[in-house]
């Protein structure tokens, strides 16, 4: 039977909550325990696929094709598994089914409430996560903060749930946050002494309360906390903001949080081996000679919108020993053919998006690595955005397009496919999740993978047309990657080129610390060499190229 470690967060939102879960995994899992995590988000979307990413981030896809939270992104690669559907829920989801049910009177003319109805869905929905894992432990994350309105529900069910399961086979853990005061420079914890009263009021009483804050935690505050929110003092956990996040587990470790929720919940475990880990962190902290990136986008002032993309850099990076600078440039902003910062950068990415806006910077961020023969790595956008740039050239005409910008082209060299059209509902024709794709030998694909069967996450509409496939073929792009039957165009690549590589999917979900995924890899590589002569002026670029 699995047991089930809750987290809650208190005081202030963005305390790092995502991260506590993914180190409390790490640590677990170091301990041969068999870890699954949820994030359970009160909104009422029903996901975040279509919520902005200003307001949301990036939105993280599962292998089976769930568009989810970016803490699943979190849980993924500290804890190195692949989640599914069932880690990720929202009020949205849970009141959707209950409705349905509604409706087709499986309740029974019965009235429908909060408690037990949408309670009883919430327990359902967490327990899941044990049977389709077959984990030890499931670590759930309550989204938002405790005395928020629309948490409440996700409460009083994980409230229950130590009735249900027994509380010897529970734990909650409370994230707070404490505020340090300048004038008396002290960290204050008042804010947390209240946050576990609100906690309590609701009938949850934390084991562990995780102490996040910018100082060191002195002892007599960590003794203070245990006094007053009635908890053990090793359970008074500090995490004190550290240099990278990678070094959360390690802090928690030392901290001794792991020992203690072993010995809280009986589990068997082996001894804990971190030494990867470890070593990992040490690379990290160390001084590295940089590699300069510019990522093309359209949601740049909000770096959370491509936050596995930083990752998955920062992880091949660090596989070559160097740091990555990211230069977050505004497509917009290079419209018009002003390369000024791409000119100091080693390699330039595009990543995914939709819509139009923006679109005209990102061609002209191809049209130079391109012709400048900078390292490109196009990611699904970034890939049809390859497309459509070498098409114009090739045709010598500003036409080529995808019919998502342009419907009326007489070059769709992205379009979607014919049964896609028929579908009217935009929602149902997304490619979502993990599909194979066979790579082609000595390309540069299959040279970055090393083997020839790949498996990576979609997320689009659009797909590179096939009717221009053999024109454009001949004159240089290579497909380095197609569907196994043959008829999806996956990666593609020019040839006259040292590295310019496209994926209509997103590699950014795969990518680990400890294992970078191998097309950043790749990129970092052929980036990392390039000389940057900023005093040079960029070479004129003709039209239309
Ligand atoms: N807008 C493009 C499509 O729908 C690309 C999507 C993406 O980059 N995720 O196909």
């Amino acid at each position: 039977m699995a047991k089930y470690i809750f987290v809650t967060g208190g005081v202030v939102s963005s305390v790092g909550k995502g991260i506590a879960v993914a180190s409390i995994g790490t640590l677990l899992k170091s301990r041969q325990i068999k870890v699954a995590a949820q994030k359970n988000d009160p909104y009422l979307n029903v996901d975040p696929g279509t919520l902005s990413p200003y307001q949301h981030g990036e939105v993280f896809v599962t292998q089976d094709g769930a568009e989810t939270d970016l803490d699943l992104g979190h849980y993924e690669r500290f804890i190195g598994i692949d989640l599914t559907k069932a880690s990720s829920i929202t009020t949205g989801q849970v009141y959707s089914s209950i409705i349905e049910q509604e409706r087709k009177g499986i309740f029974l003319g019965g009235t429908i409430q909060v408690v037990p109805h949408v309670t009883n869905e919430i327990k359902r929905r967490i327990k899941q996560v044990a049977e389709v894992s077959g984990a030890d432990v499931v670590i759930a994350e309550i989204g938002g903060t405790v005395g928020d309105i629309e948490g409440l529900p996700f409460l009083e069910a994980i409230r229950q749930m130590r009735r249900d399961e027994g509380r010897d086979n529970l734990l909650y853990v409370h994230v707070t946050f404490l505020p340090h005061i300048a004038a008396t420079d002290e960290l204050k914890t008042k804010p947390t002494q209240h946050s576990v009263n609100e906690l309590r009021r609701i009938g949850i009483q934390p084991d562990v309360i995780l102490c996040r804050s910018d100082r060191e935690m002195p002892k007599e505050i960590r003794d203070k906390i245990a006094l007053f929110c009635d908890v053990d003092s090793e359970a008074v956990i500090p995490l004190a903001t550290s240099e990278t996040i990678y070094e959360v587990p390690l802090l928690l470790e030392d901290a001794g949080l792991a020992d203690f929720i072993v010995s809280h919940l009986g589990l068997k475990a082996e001894s804990s081996d971190l030494d990867d880990w470890r070593r990992m962190v040490y690379r990290l902290k160390s001084p590295k000679e940089l590699v300069k990136i510019g990522l093309v986008g359209k949601y740049v002032e909000l770096k959370d919108a491509y936050y596995s993309i930083r990752e998955a850099l920062g992880h091949a990076a660090l596989f070559h020993d160097r740091e990555v600078q990211i230069d977050w440039i505004d497509s917009e902003e290079l419209e018009g053919g002003h390369y000024d910062r791409l000119k100091k950068v080693q390699g330039i990415i595009v990543p995914g998006g939709f819509g139009y806006r923006g679109i005209g910077g990102m061609m002209e961020a191809a049209t130079y690595a391109r012709v400048h023969k900078v390292p490109y790595l196009g990611i699904c956008l970034g890939m049809q955005v390859m497309v459509i740039e070498f098409a114009r050239h090739v045709f010598n005409s500003s036409d080529p397009d995808s019919t998502e910008f342009n419907p009326t082209t007489l070059y769709p060299v992205i379009d979607l496919l014919p049964d896609q059209r028929i579908i009217a509902d935009k929602g149902g024709t997304m490619r979502k999740g993990s599909y194979p794709c066979q790579l082609l030998p000595g390309s540069r694909a299959a040279r970055s993978y090393e083997v020839v069967l790949v498996h990576e996450r979609h997320r689009h509409r659009y797909e590179f047309n096939n009717q221009f496939r053999t024109r454009l073929q001949e004159e240089g792009l290579v497909y380095s990657g197609v569907s196994p039957d043959g008829l999806i165009v996956e990666m593609c690549e020019i040839s006259d080129h040292p590295w310019m590589v496209g994926c209509q999917f997103h590699p950014e979900f795969r990518s680990r610390p400890n294992q970078p995924h191998p097309l950043f890899r790749g990129f970092i590589d052929a980036a990392k060499d390039v000389l940057i002569d900023e005093s040079q002026a960029p070479l004129p670029l003709p039209q239309n190229t």
